[in-house]
């Protein structure tokens, strides 16, 4: 019998549709030429390869599953493979894509007037114009009702005042959907960079996600015209489906991270030599090896049905939460433990899992943590919250 792939074990690339394989080729190729090569110095010097974002344009990675404006107009299931490939490089890569397009092209698409989607979504598209997504608070992101970030109507516009924490792209950003509170409900603003009584810091000593620029976004009375109104939605809503779409990338991107760790730790095992064999032949080793394919294999299953279920439009946003929740878990863990079995090498960058591991300490607590997933589960299973 032929042997299997240890990176896929269910053979899911079987299942995919020619354009999906096409698709997941093209950026394997993108992933292995350009961005291994420097993604361990950026994660060092602590940059984000800005240089790149031409080509990620170029291949239609950004805003892939819009239709029109310029987006490539692709499936679920591509964009999740996308995710995958590009996490398998670095989860600051795959996060500076998802918020473009997930949480900033997806709301001005889905809630935006004609003209917003005109202005913003072709640019966005290719890699012109950068986007951001204003929603984490600096007292508490688990809990978004507590907004402290209002919008207070004067004549036609709109004055924004408060403060976001966490966010991703927010320095390099040239739009920032940003929800705030207004006395209609919680409503989301395009803020333009440069207006007056907006600041977007970057936040330094970050030990995760150190190839991605994370910042605070400051609002000092801006005045936000009335075109700049996403007009198509209120309440919590709003963020919280934009979360829905980006949460369901993480799911894949997570399953890109942990092969990365299981192809390093398959070479390191079967060239170290202790006690007059190959790491790779004991029973302990194997044990770990075997529990890492077998937790990727459940891992991919659970994704690929979720991005049919996507496709289909049957999505619930607690299956996702599920996928988040199990899928980021089994990265961060198989991450922790492909570390452990390089030894000594396994704390230097010269071997992915300690990056790979620090990037997912951030993975596990963004976009809900995994307390917080655990707890729409529960209230799903239920009927009663518990937060
Ligand atoms: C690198 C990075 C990038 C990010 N990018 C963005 C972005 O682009 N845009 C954006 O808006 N946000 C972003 N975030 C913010 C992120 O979504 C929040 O950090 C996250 O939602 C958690 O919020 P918090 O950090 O305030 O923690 P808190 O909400 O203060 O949570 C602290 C702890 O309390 C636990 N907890 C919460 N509720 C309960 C409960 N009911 N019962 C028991 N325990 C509970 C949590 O699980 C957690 O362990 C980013 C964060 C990071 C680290």
């Amino acid at each position: 019998m032929k042997s299997l792939n240890p990176l896929d074990f269910y053979n899911v690339r079987d299942q995919l549709s020619e354009d999906e394989q096409l698709v997941q080729d093209t950026v394997a190729r993108f992933v292995d030429d350009k961005l291994l090569p420097i993604i361990g110095e950026c994660f060092e010097a602590g940059r984000f390869p800005k240089e790149l974002i031409p080509e990620f344009a170029e291949l239609g990675l950004l805003g892939s599953s819009i239709e029109g404006y310029d987006c490539a107009g692709l499936n679920s299931v591509a964009y999740g493979l996308i995710c995958q490939e590009l996490e398998r490089a670095d989860s600051g890569i795959r996060s500076f894509v998802s918020v473009q397009s997930s949480l900033c092209m997806y709301p001005i698409y889905t809630y935006g007037s004609e003209e917003q989607k005109q202005r913003w979504l072709p640019p966005m598209a290719r890699g012109e114009k950068i986007g951001c997504f204003g929603l984490t608070e600096p007292h508490g992101g688990s809990d978004p009702s507590n907004m402290k970030t209002v919008a207070k109507k004067k004549g036609s516009d709109w004055v924004l005042n408060g403060a976001k924490m966490w966010i991703t792209n927010g320095s390099i950003a040239d739009i920032a959907v940003v929800w705030a509170q207004t006395d209609e409900g919680i409503r989301g603003f395009l803020v333009e960079k440069g207006m007056k009584g907006f600041d977007a810091p970057e936040v330094h000593h970050k030990m995760s996600l150190r190839a991605s620029v994370t910042s605070a976004l400051y609002f000092d009375d801006v005045l936000i015209p009335a075109a700049n109104v996403l007009p198509g939605v209120t309440g919590l809503k709003g963020p919280l489906s934009c979360l829905t779409q980006a949460r369901y990338g993480i799911t894949w991107g997570a399953i890109g991270a942990a092969q990365a760790c299981l192809q390093e730790v398959l070479a390191y095992t079967a060239e170290r030599n202790l006690f007059g064999k190959p790491v790779a032949h004991t029973q302990a080793a194997q044990l770990r090896m075997a529990d890492m394919a077998r937790r990727i294999t459940c891992a991919q299953l659970l994704s690929l049905q979720l991005g049919r279920l996507k496709d289909a439009g049957k999505l619930h946003p607690s299956q996702v939460s599920m996928a988040k929740w199990n899928n980021v878990r089994m990265a961060l863990d198989i991450a922790r433990d492909a570390r452990d079995l390089l030894g000594g090498a396994g704390i230097t960058l010269e071997h992915v899992p300690i990056r790979h591991a620090l990037n997912l300490e951030s993975v596990i607590t963004y976009e809900g943590t995994e307390t917080v997933h655990q707890l729409v589960i529960g209230k799903e299973l239920t009927g009663v919250s518990a937060f």
